[in-house]
């Protein structure tokens, strides 16, 4: 069955020294408990080798928030995947909407990012979601489910399978407005059925769904409660570690 996963997602934040106290701080509250989940934490790139010198990779996953779209070579400023994996880290962030709407991804950039992650054995949080317009003019479900089939649907089944989903409807990412666990639930659902429609139920059920966008301790656990929601992707509240653990032990 599916996995339960609550993932952190630091985004431009934090100094080094600052990000390994924070790693610490969240490896510590993990030593002896017993979440219900597993725990990532996605840092920036310059932190990925130091932070993992200082957690329990038993209790908490590592990950990078982004990888280049080509393998090596002339591409001043870039990270490829092989330097994430050789960093230690399992997981990488591709396809948030930060990058689609600063940094120009598309779906042909994210079919060249997915295959490297997996040649690299990283295993993608693959980030969806419609902007405000979309909710709004009644487009979102369609708008949702082309990112994922222009991007992953060229997937075998097996590949396909190794992929976390992340749904982060835009309009509620850093802006304090969460969707209700209706619509996450709704959409959820929805993307469940997309999968199931392409790979069968089997592939469906096992694939995990993490809710995104203004997700708090506050409201984690309504959300986490929805049958579909398989946990979250967390952004300002990950930025804690009393916060990010009140939203780990939500569930
Ligand atoms: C995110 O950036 O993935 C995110 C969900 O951010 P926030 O929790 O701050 O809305």
């Amino acid at each position: 069955m599916r996995k339960k996963i609550v993932a952190g997602n630091w985004k431009m934040n934090t100094t080094l020294q600052e990000g390994i106290g924070l790693a610490k701080d969240v490896n510590e509250a993990l030593k002896g408990a017993e979440p219900k989940c597993e725990v990532i934490i996605c840092v920036p790139f310059t932190h990925l080798a130091s932070v993992n010198e200082v957690i329990d990779a038993n209790k908490l996953g590592l990950g990078a928030e982004n990888c280049a779209d080509h393998k090596s070579g002339a591409y001043t400023g870039e990270i490829s995947a092989a330097m994430v994996a050789s960093t230690g880290a399992k997981y990488v962030i591709l396809g948030h909407s930060e990058r689609r709407q600063y940094y120009g991804e598309t779906s042909e950039t994210l079919k060249e990012k997915v295959a490297l992650a997996f040649e690299n054995n990283l295993t993608p949080i693959f980030c969806i979601g419609e902007v405000l317009e979309e909710r709004e003019n009644g487009t979102f479900f369609e708008v949702v489910k082309a990112q994922i089939a222009d991007a992953l649907f060229h997937l075998s089944a097996e590949d396909f399978g190794k992929i976390i989903l992340a749904y982060e409807p835009v309009w509620a990412i850093g802006t304090g407005k969460t969707a209700t666990d209706d619509q996450a639930e709704e959409m959820h659902a929805f993307i469940r059925g997309v999968i199931a429609d392409k790979y069968g139920k089997e592939v469906a059920d096992n694939t995990s769904i993490l809710y995104g966008g203004s997700c708090k301790p506050s409201n984690a656990a309504a959300l986490f409660a929805k049958p579909d929601v398989d946990g979250g992707l967390i952004g300002g509240a990950a930025l804690q570690a009393e916060s990010f653990m009140g939203i780990v032990n939500a569930f």
